[in-house]
């Protein structure tokens, strides 16, 4: 089921997400739930929060670009109680956006690869390392669990710019758009 997003100027996508003691079918439901939303709106990742639940849980779902340009989506992860346990000092800058602010982009500077350590879906807790847009994606839905925002990380003129269109959607005026 495709569940309602919270969107920027929301008190929940500030708050610190509440760790999961267990993984009960509740836990199942949210995040089935949530792969379905992320679906629906054709977003590569999803953390509880956006979904109205202060949980430690995220979602993602990266697209691969294959040899001949076009692009796949790699499996669906799933990360209960993140903790990125390494981040690399090289970096890069990307253009990022968020389902919870629709419309608004802007480039990210972020650690270009990370060691994440997670819990998942049947209780196992493994550690990952993951790269480019994948230890982005990864960052991004951390943030989130800690109530910090893509655009927190914008600073000077360039945040300027992003303003008003923040202050519409805090506003109520949400932009139907997909595939942020
Ligand atoms: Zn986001």
């Amino acid at each position: 089921m495709e569940l309602p997003l919270a969107y920027y100027g929301s008190p929940i996508l500030r708050k610190k997400g509440e760790p999961v003691d267990e993984i009960t079918e509740e836990i199942c439901i949210l995040i089935r739930d949530m792969i379905d939303t992320l679906r629906a709106k054709k977003g590569i990742g999803l953390a509880a929060p956006q979904v109205g639940k202060s949980l430690r849980i995220f979602i993602t779902q990266i697209p691969i670009q294959q040899k001949d340009g076009s692009y796949v989506n790699s499996e669906l992860r799933v990360f209960i109680n993140p903790k990125i346990v390494k981040v690399s000092e090289e970096v890069d800058i990307f253009c990022e956006g968020c389902l919870s602010i629709p419309g608004v982009h802007a480039d990210v500077v972020r650690p270009l690869r990370i060691t994440i350590e997670a819990t998942d879906l049947k209780g196992h807790r493994f550690q990952e390392s993951f790269d480019h847009l994948a230890a982005r994606c990864c960052l991004h839905e951390n943030d989130h669990l800690n109530g910090v925002l893509f655009v927190d990380r914008v600073r000077g003129e360039e945040r300027e710019r992003l303003e008003p269109a923040l202050k519409r959607i805090k506003n109520g005026l949400i932009p139907k758009i997909q595939g942020e």
